[in-house]
């Protein structure tokens, strides 16, 4: 079973390029939105963790990375594991 995340994957659209790059490798997460012209991550629960990491790897303009929702860190509701998809 793959790995999921609690953190979520942003993308900074003023480097954004429109390659397209994370849609190939990711387009369960990654869709490009005809309305606004840009590259859009939808909206999930948790982020498969190999496949985000992929494609945060392979973005030509490394605008693609993490990001961890503010009251996770306040309110303890997830455990680092479930965030951060480690041990
Ligand atoms: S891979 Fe990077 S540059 Fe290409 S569309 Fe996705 S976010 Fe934009």
């Amino acid at each position: 079973m793959e790995k999921t995340v609690k953190r979520f994957p942003v993308i900074d659209s003023a480097d954004c390029s429109l390659c397209q790059g994370c849609v190939a490798v990711e387009p369960d997460v990654f869709y490009f939105d005809e309305n606004s012209g840009r590259i859009v991550v939808r909206e999930l629960a948790e982020y498969p963790l190999v496949q985000v990491d992929e494609a945060i790897k392979n973005c030509p303009r490394d605008c693609i990375s993490w990001d961890i929702p503010e009251k996770m860190h306040l309110s303890g509701e997830c455990t680092e594991e479930e965030i951060l998809g480690i041990g």
